[in-house]
């Protein structure tokens, strides 16, 4: 089992921030619970602080996971959150987050998303021409500012990423050679310009492939920057940093990534001398940190293989049934909770509640032998979990969520 750092065992339970996760549970009443660590994500942050060069600022991407509590507490953690539509737009203004230091990227803002980023002064990452024109018309009935910055389609790929969200024909951001026309307008309709935004894709664990593409989005945002009326104050050069969902998964090494980032905003042109820089990231701060917590509601051989049948499933952790973005399936980490020390026996189907194949929650998984009543982990959980899910799929109760440590 390829459990993710930081968790361990007490009195043969699962601990997690400390506590065995049979006390978890009976604190929050019931199954399925979704736990997320604190302490991990802080620690997460810490290392990332370390590893990045000095003044390259930490975004938190809240599609990960918009937990209300974790929002509030993130928002005193990184230097900025970033939001993708306006219900997270509304959780994060109300766990007190700084208006100043949110931003909004989306290739679909309705206009009345445009008008709650512009009533709260928050920054519009465009994502078309069309968009600014309307963003431009709100702003001007609202009597407000429209702070603004562009969100370019990469000329370029992310290698090797889960999900690549740039190069060629792509619904995000606007193409390089429409920039220019672009930044005349903002200047020709008195928005405010702040600068570029760049994501190139998502959950790659390649340092190389990264560090390449920073430093293809740092050499692309200096080429649009010569051209720009004024000087970008700040740069969004986007994530993509990946987790090991799998064993044969390597993590990120980010110290070279850090490395490799510095040498370069140490080498920028003139033109980006006095811009800021930040990261945006999602499951990599959150994701090794959270647990989704199931409980066995029956334990069945079928034709010689054995079928854990647990009270969670897909409608709440629809990743780790192979169901969102994945080719091939593959086991998430998982692990009996409650015989966490137990060595293990022949392999078991874990599936959950719901009437459908496709509810698979680990394939031939080495757990000890596992009974009605025990606790089952899923790890890999704190992002992409209940956000991701259907939840409304089969019409079973919404699962719990705590934030502890
Ligand atoms: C999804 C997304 C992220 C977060 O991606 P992770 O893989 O979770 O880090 C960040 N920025 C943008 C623009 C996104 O669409």
């Amino acid at each position: 089992m390829h459990i993710p750092p930081g968790f361990s065992s007490l009195n043969g339970e699962l601990a997690i921030a400390g506590k065995p996760v049979s006390a978890w549970v009976e604190q929050a009443g019931d199954t399925p619970l979704f736990v997320y660590d604190r302490g991990l994500i802080a620690k997460r942050i810490a290392d990332l602080r370390a590893a990045l060069p000095a003044g390259v600022d930490i975004h938190y991407a809240v599609k990960a996971n918009p937990m209300p509590a974790l929002v509030g507490w993130m928002a005193g953690q990184v230097n900025g959150l970033d939001v993708a539509s306006a219900g997270e737009l509304r959780i994060a203004l109300a766990a007190g987050a700084d208006p100043a230091r949110i931003s909004f990227a989306g290739p679909g803002k309705r206009d009345r998303e445009l008008e709650a980023a512009i009533e709260a002064g928050i920054l519009l990452n465009l994502e078309s021409a069309g968009e600014l024109e309307r963003a431009a018309g709100i702003a001007s009935r609202l009597g407000k500012p429209l702070r603004v910055a562009v969100r370019v389609n990469p000329d370029f790929e992310l290698k090797g990423s889960g999900m690549r969200m740039g190069g060629g024909a792509k619904p995000f951001g606007v193409d390089a050679e429409r920039v220019p026309a672009l930044l005349a307008r903002i200047d020709a309709l008195g928005a405010i310009f702040e600068g570029f935004h760049v994501f190139a894709g998502s959950q790659n664990l390649s340092a190389e492939a990264l560090i390449e593409a920073q430093a293809k989005t740092l050499d692309l945002v200096a080429r649009l920057s010569e051209g720009a009326p004024v000087r970008p104050r700040h740069v969004n050069i986007g994530g993509g940093f990946g987790i090991p969902y799998f064993p044969t998964d390597m993590p990120l090494d980010i110290f070279t990534v850090g490395k490799a980032l510095g040498e370069k905003l140490a080498a920028r042109p003139a033109v980006l001398a006095d811009t800021k820089f930040n990261v945006e990231l999602g499951r990599y701060l959150v994701g090794e940190a959270g647990v989704y917590l199931t409980r066995v509601v029956d334990v069945k051989i079928s034709h010689g293989e054995t079928f854990v049948i647990v009270d969670g499933g897909l409608h709440h952790q629809l990743a780790a049934s192979g169901n969102f973005g994945t080719v091939i399936r593959r086991n998430y980490p998982v692990a009996n909770a409650s015989r966490f020390d137990a060595l293990p026996g022949e392999p078991v189907n874990v599936v959950g509640c719901l009437c459908t194949p496709l509810d698979r929650l680990a394939e031939k998984a080495a757990l000890p032998v596992t009974q009605v009543g025990d606790l089952v982990a899923v790890f890999m959980a704190g992002a992409y979990g209940l956000t991701a899910s259907p939840t409304a799929f089969l019409g079973h109760e919404p699962p719990g969520e705590m934030l502890v440590g």
